[in-house]
């Protein structure tokens, strides 16, 4: 049997409807930004696999950091005991990260970094004795993570329809912009008194349909936030270590949050892991005599060694001075192909931020997830060796930080045919 026939009779894929799903390429190996078939077809990642991938497939130095790891030490339980590479990466992020981050809280993927923010800041209030700000802030297009507390204080859409019901009630606002920038502050103040915190993907809605907004009017938010006690929280798991041209997209703002949530980038994209920062303030907001205060919250594979090995060697090469000239390269090639396609009649919007540039296509009155448009331009990439996963008539590059200029320049020239011929 081959591989997919295999693959077939066993696996049920992510989101993915498996009755009429196309059978799923077998990749038997990667190298850089590229991913390999079992016919040795090439295949650009320019989605960096979901977006994790910062370095390159395979990265040879990654390989051997993990490998020297899992020879010392493969993982121990992290409740009464400790490890070199938890304790170095822990030291190593938190001056790396905006405002004064204090304490990291390691679990194992970007959905339980979420649910570790949020548990930290109701139980903040409830800690501190306040029994009335129980409600989270979250944008209206807002994308989480697939878990429950994730998905709470994700809008609601197509992908949490089932659970809409059980879902916990959540604030949502629109993307701050200058029309109604008071409005929302206004809204903000006078909800207060409910307010535990308020969580946001900081400059761009990813999986939301790559919706990008000014850091000035973030910043307004946060200010506000922090003028009424409401605890805000950047999930900063897409645009974590560099997406958006600087290290953490937080750099960009002014006032800085209380927490962080980590995980994609972390480990260049090799293994799961997620972490939770905080500042002091939320910290010692746990310390008591009393137990009941204690976050009771862990994970089997908490701060396991080898993922630990793999962030540290993920974040010796994003700190070379050659990964952030790639990342700037990526940023300045992006801004050359928007002028380049930017009134081209089927590009409906075209926006861009740092090594991320998202084209909506123009599809008349029909603008669903569920048209057949997202399928055909998916295939018509797939077909060039090129793996672009539309959200809905919307087209991004999120790529690798090596990405060559001629592979680039590939992508473009693809995306033009596709616009002139779809
Ligand atoms: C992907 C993503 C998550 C969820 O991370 P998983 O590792 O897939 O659980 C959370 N927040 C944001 C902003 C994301 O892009």
């Amino acid at each position: 049997m081959s591989l997919v026939e295999r693959d077939k009779k066993v696996i049920w894929h992510p989101y993915t409807q498996m009755k009429d799903a196309q059978n799923p390429i077998p990749i038997v190996r990667g190298e850089g930004v590229y991913v390999f078939d079992d016919q040795d077809k090439k295949y650009i990642d320019a989605v960096s696999s979901w977006w994790v991938n910062i370095h390159g497939h395979a990265h040879p130095y990654i390989a051997e950091k993990v490998s020297a790891q899992l020879k010392e030490l493969e993982h121990v339980i992290f409740a009464g005991f400790t490890h070199e590479p938890a304790v170095k990466l822990a030291e190593r992020l938190l001056p790396l990260l905006p405002g004064e981050q204090a304490k990291i809280f390691y679990s194992d993927n970007g959905s339980t970094a979420v649910e570790v923010a949020l548990k930290m800041c109701l139980q903040y209030w409830n800690n501190s004795g306040n029994t009335q700000k129980k409600k989270v802030l979250a944008f209206k297009d807002a994308y989480h993570g697939d878990t429950f507390g994730a998905m709470s204080v994700s809008g609601r859409s197509i992908f949490t329809n089932p659970f809409n019901d059980l879902l916990f009630d959540v604030e949502f606002i629109d993307l701050p912009t200058a029309a109604n920038i008071s409005e929302l502050k206004t809204k903000i103040s006078k909800l207060q008194t409910q307010l535990s915190c308020f969580i946001f993907e900081p400059l761009i809605l990813g999986a939301g349909g790559m919706q990008m907004y000014e850091a000035k009017y973030l910043d307004e938010l946060l200010k506000v936030c922090q003028e009424n006690d409401v605890l805000t929280i950047a999930d900063e798991v897409m645009t974590g270590f560099g997406r958006t041209g600087t290290y953490f997209a937080c750099e960009q703002l002014i006032y800085k949050p209380d927490i962080f949530c980590l995980s994609k980038g972390l480990t260049g994209g090799t293994m799961p892991m997620g972490v939770t920062s905080c500042g002091e303030k939320v910290f010692n907001a746990f310390l008591s005599d009393d137990k009941l205060k204690t976050l009771y919250h862990g994970h089997s594979f908490t701060a396991n060694p080898v993922a630990c090995a793999a962030s540290l060697a993920s974040l010796d090469i994003l700190l070379a001075d050659e990964t952030l000239a790639n990342i700037k390269r990526v940023e300045a090639q992006h801004k050359e192909f928007f002028k380049r396609i930017e009134d081209h009649p089927k590009v409906k919007t075209i926006r861009q931020t740092g090594t991320i540039i998202a084209i909506e296509w123009q599809t008349g009155n029909d603008t669903s997830y569920l048209n057949g448009l997202r399928d055909q331009l998916y295939n018509y990439f797939l077909a060039k060796g090129i793996i672009l996963r539309p959200l809905g008539n919307i087209i991004y590059i999120l790529p690798p930080y090596v990405i060559s200029n001629n592979d680039l320049a590939y992508i473009y020239q693809t995306i033009q045919q596709a616009l002139d011929e779809i």
